[in-house]
Formats: C-alpha cells, structure tokens, sequence
C-alpha cells in the first residue's frame, strides 16, 4: 500500500521557492542532492525554474504522473491543492507545511477538510506538520524531507511521529558511520500512521531493524496486533518518552501526540516481542549492533581485550545485564597458550597484551567462535603505535563476516589519526563503539531480545466453570441503578461466579441477621460495615475482626449503626482468616486495551514499598508466573529461612480467574482485591471492591 510513498517514480514540490533559505527549496535542493532516481516537478505560478529545474505554473501542468506531492504551502490553502492533486491523480502527499491539528480547533477543521478531499481521491497524506520520508535503495535514492543528515545505505529503518526525534537517531547512526535504510516522520500523523509504517517496514526486505520511537500510542490494540506480527520478522526496537507529568505536557505542547504519562505502552511493547528502551543513546547503539550482528543464542560471553581496566568496566555492565562470562574450554586454554605472548592472560577476559598482533587477535576470535562456551564475542581493541592495527582490524573483519557469533567492538582510538583502521572496521560491518559500556549495553540488547523472542508466551486459560451470564446481569442491574460503586454482594457475587476464592461471606442489615449468619459462617467472624460512603473501612471503624461469639457480632454491628448514618448502610460478616500473606490485586480498564492488572504485596508493604508489578490483559500462564517472581519481595512468596511459602499456584490462577473475569466485564472501571490472602496451599479474598 505504501509503496508509491516510499518508492516514488516522480516527486512534485507545490509551494518550491526560489528562495535558498526555505523549505519549498530545500526539498527540492535534497532530492537533487541524493540523486533522486525519478522526475522532480516544481510546483510555482510566478518562477520559471527553481535550482535549474523547469517549474510548473500548477501540479495540473505536470506533464506525467506523480507518486509524492510535497507541500509546503499556508495551510489555509492545502485543501484546495489537495483537490487539484485529485484530479491529477497524485498517489500520495506530504504535507510539511504546519498549522493543523496541532494549534488547535481552527487548524483542526482545515485538517478534517483536507483529509475528506483526499479520501474521496484516494490519496494518502503523510503529514502534516511533518519532516517526511527518505529511503536510500540505490534504486529510488528519495529524499523527500527537509532535514539535513544524509545517510549512507544501510539496514536500519527509522519511525517517529517527532521530527526532532527522528532526526536525533539518524545523527547517531550518522556519527558512528552507520548506514540507514528508510526514514520517515509523519507529524501529526492524520492519515497513514505508525503501525501502517511499522507493517511496510516489515515487509521491506531491505529492513533488517527498526526503530521507533513513541510518545503515547493512539490505537494501541493495532500497534499490539501489527508489533507482533512484524517483531516475529525483525528486530523492532523501540523507546517511549514520557515517564513524567512534566515529560507529557512536554509532549503535548508540540505535536498532537496525544502523550500521556502510561504504563500501558511499555507493556504492549512487551507482550509484542519488541525491545523497549529508556534511552536514546542506547537505543541506537543497539540497533547498530543488530544491523550487522547475527542475534546470539544465548547469554555467555568472551572477552577478547589488549587493555586491561575496559575489559574490566565491560564485564561489569554485561554481568549486571545478566550476561555470563564461562572459563575458557580445555581446548581453548591449550590452544591460546600456544598461540599468544607467554605473558598473555589466558582466561575469559583474555588479555593479548597491548603489544598482542593481529595474529594472536585472530586466534582469540577462532578460538571462541568455536568454543561452545560462548554465544557472542566483545573486543576491546586500543591502537598502539607500536602495532600494525589495519591487519587487527582486517582479521576482526574477516572473522566478522563469517556470522557465526555476533561480536561488538570498543574501538579506543584517535579517530583523526588511525582513519585507515576506523575505515577497514566500519566497511567490514563490525559494530565499533567509543566506551567500553557502550559496547558491552550494545550486546547485552541483543542477548535480551534473544531472550525476549525465545521465552514462551504461554496461554490464556479459559475457565469453562464460571457463570458468565450472572456475573453480567448483576453488572447490568448496576449500572441500570445508576451506581459507581458495586454493593458488597455484588462484589463477592461476581467474585464467587468466577470461581475467585473469598472468605465466607453475608450481606446482612440488622444484629440479628448479623448473628444468624455468623453462625452459619462459623465463629471467628469479620463484620464491616458497607456503604458507598465508606471507602477506607478499617480506618474508618468500619472493620471488627475476630469476632469469637454472637455477643461480639451483635455489639460491632450495634456500633458501626450508630457510627455511619449512610442510608445504603449494610454489613458484611465473613469468616475471619488470619495469619495468611497480604497481597494486593487490582485492575483498571485502559482505553482501547482491555485492563491493566496489578499484582504486589498488600498490607503496609503496597504504600512504602509500592512492590507491584502490572501487566495487560488478557493474563497468559507465564505471565501470571512472572508477574508473582518480579516483585521485590518475591522470596517472602517462595519461602524464606524455613518458612513455607506461599500458594502460588493458587494466586496464579485468581489471577487468571481475574483476567478473564475483566474480559468478560470490560464495564469494570477499577477494581482491588486488597488483601487477597495466600497461605500454604490456599487463597482467599478478603476485601474486595468493583467500580464502574
Ligand atoms: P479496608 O481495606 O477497607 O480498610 P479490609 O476489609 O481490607 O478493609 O480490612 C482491613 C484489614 O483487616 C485487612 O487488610 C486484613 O488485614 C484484615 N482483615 C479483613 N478481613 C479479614 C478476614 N476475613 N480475615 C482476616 N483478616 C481480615
Ligand atoms: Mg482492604
């Protein structure tokens, strides 16, 4: 679909300027520059020519067909170019000009206005307020962007909503020397959108990575579907601003990204299989790595280095990333003791000593490509005077481009001076970085997708047991009533339809009824009083535990009476069940996603602690046991110093029970089972609470 967009035969520029310092002519100036394959046509009623190039009075004077209109024109007249673009049947147009939905409802209007003129014709719109598109194939060389940084081919495809983001990754890759493949920033994005992108990309065999970078996801269920589908082809790397209320109102001050501060989007990166990052650096750092670098096939190390301290902060980082360094096989030792100085370090690290040649880096490269230790190789690699460093370099090419094992490389050098050696790595494909973390995060990326894309996704459980239907109708009579808040025994109704464990409970409204209940409950009892009114029972007074007889129930709820005064006041008696571990569990719904759940420790340990994790549903088995081994205190779950631990199994399936309850209910807003209790070999809701 998106072909004639990046693949454009002919490219028109409606609003080309004579003038050197402006848009309209520096696109132009761009395409020209990298040797744009097809036709460029300015668009000007008033110039002859622009940069040398014969222009056009109107886009209806083109004496061909045009794939890609640029315009760069007041946005009061874009609609009216838009329909003169339809009736030239122009397949696609960015729109770089500014002025849209962005200001405001003004520009807004202008924007829906020309999109419905480009529907009708069938035209795509990238854009606007928007930088563009560029794809160095050899064989389309289209820079239709105005921006500057020119990019040698390469693999690596850039996607941003934001210019000024995009931009800053292209510059990275730039600086290092690495090549890119398609770039594209679209602004507002009001027609052809990332996922679209992101799908194109994936299907462009010239695109080995992709990078995107996003501030908020706007259809995040197509992001999902299309991230999975792609990330199942190629590495998609991805990093999300906004992390802060003062990053999202950062964001929305300059596109119509619709940023706001979320969990969600790096969950969805998650369940998609993509590899998310908080850091631009090293974000493209890592993709400088993919780019070239074969994904290793698990977390083992060698170090190969003929200085010792970098070896030592790249050991560091890769251990703290969860990367192993095995001891050298038997063979290997053998092998290098021969071949290196005798004074050489034979051990992983292996040190070739600064005065190590290429000979003996050569040997160290074969000996660990061969090794069944290792899955990926890290080489630190200073220039000495006293060395030949073209012929190192030569053997960490060769040895690179027989694939076997991905290698990065720390390359401690003066750029200015050993230019012949930068040269011969950076045209062999070998991943160079300028600090020794750099390098060592630059792999640890590529063993944490390896682990990403081998871990089991695991299934959604669909109990068959539960009353679907009940759960519904005491949903739908809820919200007939007007409530925000569900009754306790709605709550524990719905809860007891899904098969959640709770305590036994009753809904009762006098002592007496308190008592009966009690009794049918079996002493200890609980007693709460229930009321949309309060909210926080405990502190309240709205909570008496351990309730040994009828005397001690009858009293509790005599006195809760005469405490709240609420109308709807009722009371909860439920079993009482102590000694067991707190957790919390909760949900809230996420627009266009389902429901966010969260699992942690309960009790005080949820508010100092926050020890939570979240997820999205709908919950798989493995995530359910993830989400249970990654909170902090996870040890406090598993057993501890003789102590049993607690049910896991058991919690593993409420939440799953949950997940598929919130699927069912996509009505529930908010939801917390706050404590649930684990025990030995039990679980047991205690407080529960359902908003609409
Ligand atoms: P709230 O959260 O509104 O203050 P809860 O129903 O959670 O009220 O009760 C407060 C605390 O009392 C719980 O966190 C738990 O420690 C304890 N508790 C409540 N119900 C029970 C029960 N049935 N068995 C054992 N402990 C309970
Ligand atoms: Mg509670």
């Amino acid at each position: 679909m998106l072909e004639s967009l990046f693949r454009p035969k002919s490219v028109a520029v409606i609003g080309a300027s004579t003038k050197e310092f402006s848009i309209g002519n520096r696109v132009i100036r761009n395409l020209v520059d990298f040797e744009f394959k097809g036709p460029i046509y300015p668009i000007n009623p008033k110039a002859d020519e622009v940069r040398g190039i014969k222009a056009y009075k109107s886009i209806m004077d083109v004496p061909d067909g045009v794939d890609v209109v640029h315009m760069v024109i007041p946005a009061k007249f874009v609609p009216q170019a838009v329909e003169d673009c339809g009736i030239k049947k122009v397949k696609n147009i960015i729109i770089n000009s500014g002025g849209f939905s962005e200001i405001g409802p003004e520009g807004e209007a202008i924007e829906k206005d020309f999109l419905a003129r480009a529907k009708k014709y069938g035209i795509r719109i990238f854009g606007p307020n928007c930088q563009g598109v560029i794809n160095s194939d050899p064989d389309i060389r289209a820079y239709c962007n105005f921006t500057f940084t020119k990019p040698d081919v390469g693999y690596i495809s850039i996607v941003a909503l934001s210019g000024g983001v995009a931009e800053v990754i292209h510059q990275g890759f730039s600086e290092m020397g690495i090549g890119t493949r398609i770039y594209a920033s679209n602004g507002n994005a009001c027609d052809v959108t990332i996922p679209e992108i992101i799908r194109y990309l994936g299907e462009d065999d010239g695109t080995r990575v992709i990078v995107t970078y996003v501030e908020g996801l706007r259809d995040p269920e197509t992001f999902m579907t299309v991230a999975r589908e792609v990330a199942a082809k190629k590495p998609v790397l991805a990093m999300k601003a906004v992390r802060t209320a003062e990053g999202a109102k950062a964001a929305a001050s300059h596109t119509g990204g619709l940023a706001k501060e979320d969990l969600a989007t790096d969950l969805i990166f998650k369940k998609a299989g993509i590899l998310s990052f908080r850091d631009e650096g090293e974000l493209i750092q890592a993709a400088a790595a993919f780019a070239t670098q074969p994904i290793p096939k698990g977390n083992r190390v060698g170090v190969i280095t003929n200085t010792g301290g970098p070896a030592v902060i790249a050991t560091d980082v890769m251990v703290g990333a969860g990367l192993t360094l095995p001891p050298l096989s038997e063979k290997t030792e053998a092998f290098l003791k021969e071949n290196l100085y005798p004074e050489a370090s034979v051990n992983n690290p292996v040190d070739v000593l600064a005065t190590g040649n290429a000979a003996h880096y050569r040997a160290c490269m074969d000996a660990m490509m061969a090794d069944e230790n290792y899955d990926c190789l890290y080489i630190n690699f200073v220039t000495p005077f006293f060395v030949d460093t073209d012929s190192i370099a030569k053997e960490i090419v060769a040895v690179n481009q027989q694939r076997i094992k991905p290698i990065v490389c720390n390359l401690m050098t003066d750029r200015r001076q050993w230019t012949e050696t930068v040269k011969i790595l950076q045209d062999g494909g070998v991943p160079c970085f300028s600090l020794p973390g750099v390098a060592a995060r630059a792999l640890s990326a590529m063993v944490r997708y390896n682990e990403v894309r081998s871990k089991k996704t695991g299934e959604v459980k669909a109990f068959a047991d539960v009353d679907k239907d009940g759960a519904a109708a005491v949903m739908q009579q809820a919200i007939a009533a007007g409530r925000k808040m569900l009754a306790a025994d709605d709550v524990y109704g719905i809860l007891d339809a899904y098969k959640i464990p709770t305590a036994g409970w009753a809904v009762v409204n006098t002592p007496e009824e308190a008592e009966n209940a009690a009794a049918d409950i079996g002493f200890p009892v609980v007693v709460k009083a229930n009321s949309e009114s309060v909210i926080h029972k405990s502190d309240m007074g709205g909570v008496a535990v351990n309730l040994a007889d009828a005397a001690a129930v009858r009293d509790a709820v005599t006195r809760m009476q005469a405490k709240f005064s609420a109308g709807d006041l009722k009371f909860l008696v439920q079993k009482f069940t102590p000694g067991g571990t707190e957790v919390i569990m909760g949900a809230k719904a996420e627009e266009g996603l389902g429901h966010l759940v969260m699992f942690g420790m309960g009790g005080i340990y949820v508010e100092v602690l926050k020890d939570v994790v979240f997820n999205l549903t709908p919950l798989t088995t493995v995530e359910v046991e993830d989400m249970l081994s990654e909170i902090r205190l996870a040890p406090l779950l598993e057993g501890i110093r003789g102590q049993k631990g607690a049910d896991r199994a058991g919690l593993q399936e409420v939440l799953l029970r949950l997940s598929q309850l919130l699927a069912d209910l996509p009505q529930i807003q908010e939801l917390d089972l706050n404590p649930t209790l684990a025990f030995e070999d039990s679980t047991c809701v205690v407080d529960a609470r359902i908003s609409l």
